[in-house]
């Protein structure tokens, strides 16, 4: 397979790591983990996949016009709201290549237009294809800016007949001038409006809306790391936070006593509950809500748990969430993270509650891509290692752990996101500017009239976002 591709030289930036083997991708993923969660304790070698292609299960194109006022569909060139038109992406399942195709000459037959941001005129903007791998079956979910959609049920039997792997067609209304592809409004046109796949032995069926994990084939060996660390016994209560579907709680169901599963997005929560009756999971509830509100009330309640997963959003979880954790008292955590610099910011406050992380895994979920996951599992330290777990949780200094983010980290941070060399001086300005502790006196000139260079606005302003993500300020 060679490692170059004609779209990437013409601006999509879906696999920054192409060009590089895939042996050196991996071995810099792991040196950043390494670097990130080696002070917490042992990171074991990184999984990678055999074959890291067309692995994705997920695939999203917008609809755009060519310079001929053809309708094309591809992806927005970077940085701009140029449409590239893409056929046959590598790290896509080809079926969805396919159904890819099929939509773009179904649309074209029913002469469909693309929705121009500009002009606000068009009737289709992007198109979301999710495939199962147990099922081979694809959901198309075509977003529309208005509720009209003309010759939909023309656009369904063309579709189907170049794609008989189609299942369900769904139409989304998204009339906001947002980068987010899909709106709130959906309807079914025609068909299921899920797709069905198996994981670890259990069924799941997903929504357009929901989220899932893009690469089944590296999920099923992030679940198996996870649940093994959990070392369940068949009698723990166990908290499933951030739980999408349902899927790491619905795995681990049949081995515990109960499971409670926590979930904001309303579609994906509706999922998870409907996925435990699907499995017969009568030992399996899901709430949805904000998971550090309902973590808190559960521990000022004064509930308890045996084991807690959690899986949260690359944002990493809240000193708050991490508290009530804590606070429920159980043996185990085990932390699933698809940014290992937000988790470790939150592994810093949790070691300060008594945790410990006893092994981390990381595992390549999206190879020619930066991204890594990583499962750690971490472990209740008795009172005799560490004093301060018997402390009332209210007293424990919390601001101080979570102001914790490095200048180092923020350096790193800020290099990686905008690819700008901060130094400490200027971090140091900033930090000031927001009000926060400098503890060094980095900024302020020995003599008065000396000349301190001052950190110029796009840095201050790539700083300040690091400090957002870091949760140092608000
Ligand atoms: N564990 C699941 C999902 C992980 S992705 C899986 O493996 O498939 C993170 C999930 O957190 C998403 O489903 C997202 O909707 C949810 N989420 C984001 N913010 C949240 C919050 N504040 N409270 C609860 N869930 C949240």
């Amino acid at each position: 397979m060679t490692d170059r591709c004609e779209y990437k030289q013409k601006g999509c930036g879906g696999c920054p790591l192409l060009g590089k083997a895939y042996a050196e991708q991996l071995t810099q993923k792991q040196r950043r983990v390494e670097k990130l969660l080696g002070k917490f304790g042992p990171v074991e070698p990184i999984l990678g996949m055999e074959t890291p292609w067309h692995y994705r299960n997920k695939a999203i194109a917008t609809f755009g016009t060519d310079p001929r006022g053809r309708l094309i569909l591809g992806i927005y060139a970077r940085g701009t709201h140029r449409v590239v038109p893409v056929q046959g992406c590598r790290l896509q399942n080809e079926s969805l290549n396919q159904v890819m195709e099929a939509v773009l000459a179904a649309a074209k037959a029913c002469r469909w237009t693309a929705y121009d941001e500009d002009k606000g005129t068009g009737l289709v903007r992007h198109v979301l294809l999710r495939h199962s791998r147990t099922t081979g079956q694809v959901l198309v979910t075509l977003v529309t800016p208005t509720p009209q959609l003309p010759g939909s049920r023309n656009f369904i039997t063309r579709l189907r007949a170049l794609a008989p792997q189609v299942s369900g067609v769904v139409q989304n209304l998204n009339p906001r001038r947002t980068s987010a592809v899909l709106g709130t409004q959906e309807k079914l046109l025609w068909g299921r409006p899920a797709v069905k796949d198996t994981l670890c032995g259990q069924e799941f069926l997903i929504s357009s809306r929901s989220f899932y994990q893009v690469n089944p084939v590296q999920t099923e060996r992030l679940y198996a790391l996870a649940l093994n660390a959990a070392a369940l016994t068949g009698k723990e209560r166990v908290v499933d936070a951030y739980c999408g579907i349902g899927t790491i709680g619905l795995c681990a169901a049949p081995h515990a006593g109960q499971v409670a599963g926590v979930e904001l997005n309303p579609e994906a929560a509706r999922d998870a509950a409907a996925n435990a009756r699907r499995n017969g999971a009568a030992n399996a509830r899901f709430y949805q809500e904000d998971a550090t509100q309902w973590l808190t009330r559960q521990a000022a309640e004064g509930q308890k748990a045996d084991v807690i997963f959690l899986d949260p959003p690359r944002a990493g979880s809240t000193p708050e969430f991490l508290r009530a954790a804590a606070a429920m008292r159980p043996s185990r955590m085990v932390y699933v993270s698809c940014d290992p610099a937000t988790q470790a910011r939150d592994l810093e406050l949790l070691t300060r509650l008594g945790y410990r992380m006893e092994r981390a895994w990381p595992v390549d979920l999206f190879p020619h891509t930066e991204h890594v996951e990583t499962v750690c599992l971490l472990s209740k330290l008795h009172a005799k290692q560490h004093i301060e777990i018997d402390l009332s949780m209210d007293e424990l200094d919390l601001t101080a752990a979570e102001s914790k983010a490095t200048y180092d980290e923020i350096k790193a941070y800020v290099l990686e996101k905008y690819g700008l060399k901060v130094s400490s001086l200027y971090i140091s300005q900033v930090k000031r500017k927001c009000g926060l502790d400098v503890g060094q006196n980095y900024n302020l000139s020995k003599k008065e009239d000396a000349k301190v260079p001052q950190c110029p606005p796009e840095k201050e302003a790539a700083i300040v976002e690091a400090l957002k993500y870091f949760k140092m300020i608000v």
